[in-house]
């Protein structure tokens, strides 16, 4: 069994390490193949925050917030293991301000020490200790665990299922973050630049007026910030979509088929929920197997 994953950010890797640890013992052989064009310390996923914090997500989505909460359940795991320095996972306390009332957050009830900030503080906001999962930690991490355990690396563009499918891969798994649609077209998908959410707007490039609107904003919030040191500029697209799309597809490439897991579209939050998607990626690729090879159910 062949599994060809696309995207070397946290949700390929992360969907990488949950299908290897789910099946490397029942499947055999499992050679699982990660095809990226860009890899640590270039992905978006190195340049996140790191902040456990479901950020511009639908909170009636039912399956995500399931999904952020057991990621959280999962780092908060790792939290007193000597693993959690090299993962870059830490615990960092902190005021969330904002410009007007706000009603409380919906995981208000997950993070640690939640509480509404009193009078003394600031007018609107709250207080909380947030697990930080740091990107350009977590991700060379990630990828010491896989090529420890055998998995292979390609550095490369992809430009079709197809490829991968004609060069012998039975599952191609799909985590190609912001670029998903140029694999295949989906009009849900857009960037969402920065962190100043311009929908839609492709550019990577730091751009001054967006700069000086973030830092006088910041500053209008925490006047002591005027002091700050900047260590660097960063500009990243969060792959924005009305909900993450993780599901199974059978495409068809004339007489040959080829089962596809995609598991993009995480915008804000993608260090937030990524466990919980690659867990639920893994069960799909188990269903898979089962169709595929019925004598296999037993042993999974
Ligand atoms: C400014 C900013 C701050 C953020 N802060 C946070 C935060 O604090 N907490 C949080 O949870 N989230 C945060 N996010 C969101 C988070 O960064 C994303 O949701 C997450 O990185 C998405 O991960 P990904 O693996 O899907 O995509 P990426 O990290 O973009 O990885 C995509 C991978 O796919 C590869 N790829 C794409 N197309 C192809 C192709 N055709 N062929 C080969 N390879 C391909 C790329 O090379 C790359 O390896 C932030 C985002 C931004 C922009």
């Amino acid at each position: 069994m062949r599994v060809a994953i696309i995207g070397a950010g946290v949700i390929g890797l992360s969907t990488a390490q949950c299908v290897y640890e789910q099946y490397h013992s029942s499947v055999s052989p499992l050679t699982i193949e990660i095809y990226a064009d860009r890899y640590t310390p270039l992905t978006t996923s190195d340049g996140a925050a790191g902040f456990w914090q479901p950020y511009l997500y639908d909170k009636g989505n039912t399956l995500e917030t399931k999904w952020n909460k057991e990621t959280f359940d999962y780092l908060l795991s790792f939290l007193s293991s000597p693993d959690s320095i090299k993962m870059g996972i830490f615990l960092q306390s902190g005021y969330n301000l904002c410009d007007k009332p706000s009603p409380d957050p919906s995981f208000k009830d997950i993070v640690l020490g939640f509480r509404k900030l009193t009078d003394r503080e600031l007018d609107y906001g709250w207080f909380n200790t947030a697990i930080m999962i740091e990107g350009k930690t977590y991700l060379p991490w990630l990828m010491d665990w896989l090529r420890e355990r055998g998995v292979k690396f390609y550095q490369r563009k992809i430009d079709s299922f197809k490829e991968l499918a004609d060069a012998g891969a039975d599952v191609i798994i799909n985590c190609t973050g912001v670029r998903s649609g140029e694999l295949q077209p989906d009009a849900d998908l857009k960037p969402g630049r920065g962190q100043i959410i311009k929908l839609g707007n492709w550019s990577e490039m730091n751009n001054s007026i967006d700069h000086k609107r973030i830092w006088e904003q910041a500053c209008s919030l925490e006047p002591s910030l005027k002091n700050a040191r900047i260590v660097e500029d960063w500009s990243g697209l969060r792959p924005a979509r009305s909900k993450v799309r993780l599901e199974r597809e059978t495409m068809n490439f004339g007489p040959s088929t080829c089962e596809v897991i995609h598991n993009y579209g995480h915008g804000g939050f993608g260090l937030t929920i990524h466990r919980g998607c690659a867990m639920a990626a893994a069960k799909l690729f188990g269903e898979i197997l089962e169709k595929k090879y019925p004598s296999t159910r037993s042993r999974l």
